[in-house]
C-alpha cells in the first residue's frame, strides 16, 4: 500500500552502514495461530444490490475449506448477518452469528488427525458505510483537480480495500497475513458493468436477468488482505510482458479505466490519461524481473478508483490505484505497487510487526525503477529525496520518525517515515555497504525465492541475508539490521578535520540523543585541486579520530556524497585536532619526548627541556576541547598539575615550544 501521493521534496540527505556485533536486542513478535488451516476460499459476491440500491449492502457465499482436528473453527466476520451455514452439506442450526468480530462455526466431534471440512457460509453485508467495502455513485465529488477544478467520479463504482485487517468486513475469513490460501472469487454485477479480482478471469456467465458473473481464480495462495474485488463501467485493454526467462511466454498486463480516461490524449498532466499513465508497466515488470526474479504470477492488472484513501494497494495480481495517478506525472505509485508483487504478495510479511518487509521493499522498488529508466544519478537523487522525507515527516498526517521500524505501535503501522522510508533507505544502505550489486540483488532475489508464495518475518530475512552477504560486508550485518530495524533513531555525526604534515585527521563523534551507538562505514572525498581521494572509515565508537596520509594539501573534505548513511551531520575544519597516533601510550606513561605520570592526585609531566623563550602545555579532552592551559618556562623539563578537576576518562596533553608540537594521551581513573 502506498499512503502518500508524493510531493516531490528537494534536498540531499544521507543514507549509511555498520560493524560491531550486538546481540539481537528485540523481542520477536510471533503470530498467534488458530488450530486449523484454510485450504481455499471460494467466494461469490452478488453486487447487484449495491448498484441497484446505491449502498454497500450485498449478499455473498464463502465456501471455506479448512483442515483441522478441532470441533469448531473461529473465523473473523463483522458488519454482516449470517443467513445460513452448511458444513459438508449439512445445515448448522441454530445459525451462528458474529459475536464482536468473530464467528464460531461448530464442526462436530474432534478428528484424530487433520481432516478437511467444507464450510459454506451464506451472509449479507448489513453495514451501509464505506468501511472495507466502498461504493460511490456516478458524479460523486472526489476533490480538487490539478488546475483548481473539481473532480467527479464518472461511473458508479464499487471496490474493496482490506489492508491490514478489514477483509472480514466483506467476507467471513481467517483474517491474518500468515494464513495464505487458494482463492476463487466470483462477482455478479449488472449488465454493462465488469468486475475484477485476483488471478485470471476464467469465464463470464450471463444470468437470466441479464446480469453478469465474472469468475476469477488466483493462480497462487493469497493472504486475505490481498484479496479484492472491484466493479464499474470500464474500458478494458491489455498489453503483454514477454518473460525475460522465456520470451515466448506472454504475460497479460490488463488495464481498466473509465471510458473517458481511456480515450484521453492529453499528456501534460491535466487530464486523466490511463493509457499514457500505464504505458511503462511491461517495462517495469521486465526491469524488476531481471533483478529480483521472474514476475511471480500469471497476469498483472491495474484498476484506478476514486475516491481512494491511498496512492495504491497491491492486491495480488490486480493493483487498485488512485485515479489521480492517471495524470501520468510520476510513476512512483505504479512502480511501488508492482514491486509489491514480489515483496508483499509473493513473499508476504508474516505479521504486521514485519510490515517493513512489504513497504520498505516497495519503497526501495520506486528508486530501482528510477534507476532502470533514468540511470544511477537519478536513483541516488531519489533515495536522497526519500531520506529527506524521513527527516521531515509530513506533520499534518501525524507521521513520526522516532519509532522503531520493527513492530511499530498499531496506530503507526503505515507510518510513512519508519515503515516506508527508513527501511527503504536501509536497503539502499545495504546495497552500498555490500558495494557489490550482483551480490546484493542476487541475495534479495534468493530471499524472495526462498519464501515464495508464503510468508517471511524479520528474523527469517536476517538469517537468510547475513550468512550469504555478511562475509563481504565491512561491518557486521546482524549489527546493521539491529540498529536500523530495532532502534528508533539515527546517527547524528559531528565531524571535524585537520590536515597537518601530510596527514589528514578526521574526528567523528556521534551526537544522537540516545545511548545507541551506530556502526557504519563512513565515506569521504578528500579533494585537492583536480585530485579526489576516496576514504572509508568504519566508525564504531562515540568519538573516534581517523587518520590518512595524503600526498597533497586538500582544499575540501566531503562527507557521504553518495548519501549512503541515513544520518544528520555537520562537517567543519577543526584546528584543535590532535593526532592520536603521535606518542600514543597505554596506561599512564609514554616513552619518548613527552611522558605523563598520573599518581596521587597529581599529573607529572616530563619532557625535553623547552626550547626558545617559553612553551605552552594544554590538556584536551577526547573531543579536542582545551580544558587546561599552562605556560612552561624556557629550559623547564617537568611540570606538575593537580588533577582534581579531571573526571575519569581519556585525555590528551599537548606541548608546544619553539621546536614543535608533541602530544600524548593519558588516562585518568578515579
Ligand atoms: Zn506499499
Amino acid at each position: 500500500m502506498m499512503n502518500r501521493l508524493l510531493t516531490v521534496l528537494l534536498g540531499l540527505a544521507l543514507c549509511a552502514e555498520l560493524v560491531p556485533n550486538i546481540a539481537r536486542c528485540q523481542q520477536q513478535i510471533l503470530p498467534t495461530k488458530r488450530g486449523y488451516q484454510v485450504l481455499s476460499y471460494k467466494l461469490l459476491l452478488d453486487w447487484r444490490p449495491i448498484f441497484k440500491n446505491k449502498n454497500q449492502r450485498f449478499s455473498g457465499v464463502n465456501e471455506i475449506t479448512v483442515s483441522t482436528t478441532q470441533s469448531e473453527v473461529v473465523f473473523d466476520a463483522m458488519e454482516m448477518r449470517i443467513d445460513s451455514i452448511k458444513v459438508s452439506g449439512v445445515d448448522v442450526t441454530p445459525v451462528p452469528q458474529p459475536i464482536g468480530d468473530t464467528l464460531i462455526v461448530p464442526l462436530g466431534p474432534p478428528a484424530p488427525f487433520p481432516t478437511p471440512s467444507t464450510i459454506k457460509i451464506y451472509y449479507t453485508r448489513t453495514s451501509a458505510t464505506n468501511d472495507a467495502m466502498f461504493y460511490y455513485p456516478k458524479r460523486t465529488y472526489a476533490g480538487p483537480g490539478p488546475v483548481g477544478d473539481s473532480v467527479f467520479t464518472l461511473e458508479d463504482l464499487a471496490y474493496t480495500m482490506s489492508e491490514p485487517l478489514d477483509a472480514h468486513k466483506w467476507m467471513p475469513c481467517n483474517d491474518e497475513p500468515y494464513y495464505k490460501a487458494n482463492s476463487a472469487i466470483s462477482v455478479i454485477v449488472p449488465r454493462t458493468y465488469s468486475a475484477q479480482s485476483n488471478g485470471t478471469l476464467q469465464s463470464v456467465d450471463t444470468n437470466t436477468d441479464g446480469s453478469l458473473q465474472f469468475n476469477w481464480v488466483s493462480d497462487r495462495p493469497i493472504a486475505t488482505y490481498l484479496m479484492c474485488a472491484s466493479a464499474s463501467v470500464w474500458a478494458e485493454w491489455r498489453d503483454y510482458y514477454h518473460r525475460i526467462s522465456n520470451p515466448l511466454d506472454s504475460v497479460s498486463v490488463v488495464y481498466f479505466a473509465w471510458p473517458a480516461d481511456y480515450a484521453a490524449t492529453d499528456t501534460t498532466g491535466i487530464a486523466h490519461n490511463a493509457r499514457y499513465a500505464f504505458r511503462n508497466t511491461p517495462k517495469m515488470i521486465a526491469a524488476f524481473s531481471k533483478l529480483f526474479g521472474e514476475y511471480p504470477f500469471l497476469q498483472y492488472g491495474q484498476v484506478p478508483v476514486q475516491p481512494f484513501g491511498y496512492g495504491g494497494m497491491e492486491h495480488q495480481t490486480m493493483t487498485t490505484i488512485d485515479r489521480s495517478i492517471l495524470h501520468g506525472t510520476n510513476e512512483d505509485v505504479i512502480s511501488h505497487e508492482l514491486f509489491h508483487q514480489w515483496f508483499g504478495d509473493k513473499t508476504t510479511c508474516e505479521t504486521w510487526a514485519d510490515i517493513w518487509l512489504n513497504e520498505g521493499f516497495a519503497t526501495f522498488g520506486e528508486a530501482i525503477w528510477e534507476e532502470a529508466v533514468n540511470g544511477e544519478s537519478t536513483y541516488s537523487h531519489y533515495v536522497g529525496q526519500q531520506a529527506y522525507g524521513f527527516f521531515h515527516p509530513y506533520a499534518p498526517r501525524g507521521d513520526v520518525n522516532n519509532i522503531p521500524t520493527y513492530n511499530p505501535p498499531i496506530a503507526n503501522v503505515f507510518n510513512d517515515p519508519t515503515t516506508y522510508l527508513k527501511p527503504g533507505c536501509m536497503l539502499h544502505m545495504l546495497r552500498r555497504v555490500l558495494n557489490d550489486d550482483t551480490l546484493f540483488f542476487n541475495t534479495l532475489r534468493d530471499y524472495s525465492n526462498a519464501f515464495a508464495y508464503t510468508t517471511a518475518n524479520t528474523w527469517q530475512f536476517m538469517d537468510f541475508v547475513v550468512p550469504r552477504a555478511g562475509a563481504l560486508a565491512p561491518v557486521n550485518l546482524n549489527t546493521f539490521f539491529n540498529e536500523w530495524l530495532f532502534w528508533p533513531d539515527w546517527p547524528v555525526y559531528k565531524i571535524g578535520w585537520k590536515q597537518s604534515n601530510g596527514k589528514l585527521l578526521v574526528h567523528v563523534t556521534q551526537q544522537q540523543d540516545s545511548t545507541h551507538l551506530y556502526t557504519m562505514p563512513l565515506r569521504f572525498k578528500a579533494i585537492a585541486g583536480q585530485d579526489t581521494t576516496l576514504l572509508m572509515f568504519v566508525n564504531d565508537k562515540q568519538s573516534q579520530i581517523f587518520t590518512a596520509t595524503l600526498s597533497k594539501p586538500i582544499t575540501r573534505l566531503v562527507f557521504d556524497s553518495e548519501a549512503v548513511v541515513l544520518s544528520q551531520s555537520t562537517l567543519a575544519p577543526d584546528a584543535t585536532l590532535v593526532d592520536p597516533t603521535l606518542g600514543v601510550q597505554d596506561g599512564s606513561t609514554s616513552e619518548g619526548f613527552l611522558r605523563v605520570d598520573v599518581a596521587m592526585g597529581i599529573l607529572k609531566l616530563s619532557f625535553a627541556p623547552i626550547a626558545g623563550e617559553r612553551g605552552e602545555l594544554q590538556i584536551l579532552d577526547v573531543l579536542g576541547r582545551i580544558i587546561a592551559r599552562r605556560d612552561v618556562p624556557s629550559g623547564a623539563a617537568t611540570l606538575t598539575l593537580p588533577m582534581e578537576e579531571l573526571a575519569s576518562g581519556a585525555y590528551f596533553v599537548r606541548l608546544t615550544d619553539g621546536a614543535g608540537e608533541h602530544t600524548t594521551r593519558f588516562q585518568v581513573e578515579k
